[in-house]
């Protein structure tokens, strides 16, 4: 997941770009501007709301102190769109183009999120349309139940296929006192695949924490000035991919690479303000969530992965390496199965199943352990539709970039959807 609000010192705005403004950049810089100080009153009444802040200090104090009740939110919102809909939107592709739709469809989202806290209620997808503009598609029992019996056939021994796969996997954990220096390996290599393609901002660096007891695996926080802290989840054991899984879709170049890249680009070089702000119900996660997920091919694009796995992270683990590609052949059809998790959660938020019942829907047709399900299961509860910002978002974002024919083409592409206001209907 992306990033918590933490302040930056007010030295940061002298710092940011300070070019000749003309009079309808000016505008929307005040439109802009408003849009932060919603996002910042919706977090008053929602503590996941705002995921990231480094703007001014100000305009964060002025929210806490203000505590605008959601009808006075909801209203200024109104006044907002109204607003933006009568500024100069830009023409076709170009980045003021992009930059009004960007307000616009933040702004719906945003509005959609103010009426689910005053207790308005949605459907799954129409929830998931409403905040992050996508709905995912859906799949019957028979679908996954056909991808398990091809796995059925790659799974050694007898019996139940969940129970097996746990089984299977047992061999692929990373010893506990190893996860360090597998972590660190693997980060050290995103981040130089990734530095070959990308120009990465002077001076970024993350931090890596053990945590647990929390509802995800992984999380970014991005704190401003090019800096994220990522907290891993160890509570459940940690498969051998997870290690590039983490690097990549958190670090390198996943969430902390869009953060600072949209920090550099538009914040500091064209004081884009709006930026600064993360509202994590939003469409803005879609991408972010897309793009770190894709991230994974972008840096180890083909076989690349396990030949790198097998020669550095298998040993380093101490793991069998002979195995690698089994692991992985059962890897890409477990990615199939991620829409059963998009399934139990419609299901459960739609009031169709209760949360036991979700939970062995997704051991069964996940084929999650137990614990892992019920995690999930915790997951939902917290962030309802987000689910499908991570395996839509990915099959979009791959689309999306696999458009583009060359190797150097691709990384052109997602490098400009990772610094520009791009939002899932820019995908299409
Ligand atoms: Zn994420």
């Amino acid at each position: 997941m992306p990033s918590r609000a933490i302040l930056l010192a007010a030295a940061f705005l002298t710092a940011c770009a300070s070019a000749p403004v003309s009079g309808s950049d000016a505008h929307m810089n005040a439109i802009a501007e408003s849009y932060v100080k919603l996002v910042l009153a919706v977090g008053q009444h929602d503590a996941n709301y705002v995921d990231a802040y480094y703007g001014p200090p100000e305009w964060k104090a002025f929210a806490d102190s203000a505590k605008a009740p959601l009808d006075e939110v909801l209203r200024r919102a109104d006044a907002l769109i109204a607003q933006l809909a009568r500024a100069p939107a830009g023409s076709a592709d170009d980045l003021l183009a992009l930059r009004h739709r960007y307000l616009r469809t933040q702004l719906g989202s945003l509005h959609a999120r103010v009426r689910m806290l005053q207790g308005q209620r949605f459907s799954f997808d129409e929830e998931s349309k409403a905040l992050y503009d996508a709905v995912a598609p859906t799949h019957d029992d028979a679908h996954f139940q056909r991808v398990i019996d091809t796995l059925a056939r790659l799974l050694p021994g007898t019996g139940p296929v969940p129970a097996r796969m746990e089984e299977f996997r047992r061999a692929f954990i990373i010893p506990r006192e190893k996860l360090d220096t597998v972590f660190a390996t693997a980060i050290a290599e995103c981040k130089t695949r990734t530095a070959r393609h990308l120009s990465l901002p002077p001076g970024e660096r993350f931090t890596v924490e053990q945590v647990v007891d929390k509802p995800w695996s992984g999380y970014n926080w991005y704190q401003g000035s090019y800096r994220s802290l990522i907290q891993v989840n160890v509570e459940l054991p940690i498969y051998i991919d997870r290690a590039v899984d983490l690097a990549c879709h958190e670090g390198y170049p996943g969430h902390h690479v869009y953060n600072a890249l949209l920090e550099h680009r538009l914040v500091r070089e064209r004081g884009w303000w709006e930026y600064s702000v993360y509202p994590l119900f939003s469409p803005q996660s879609l991408i972010a969530e897309g793009s770190a997920n894709y991230g994974i091919e972008m840096a180890f694009p083909g076989e690349e992965r396990v030949a790198y796995e097998k020669a550095v992270l298998f040993p380093l683990a101490g793991l069998d390496a002979s195995r690698a590609d089994t692991y992985y052949a059962v890897q890409e059809l477990m990615r199939e199965l991620t829409y059963a998790g998009n399934e139990a959660a419609r299901r459960y938020l739609n009031g169709q199943i209760t949360a036991e019942q979700a939970a062995d829907w997704l051991v069964r047709y996940s084929l999650s352990s137990p614990e892992r399900a019920r995690q999930r299961v915790r997951f939902f509860d917290t962030y309802r539709s987000y689910v499908i910002n991570y395996n839509l978002g990915q099959d979009l974002v791959k689309a999306y970039v696999e458009r583009a024919a060359t190797p150097a083409e691709r990384w052109r592409r997602f490098g400009e959807l990772l610094s520009t206001p791009r939002l899932p209907g820019d995908l299409r």
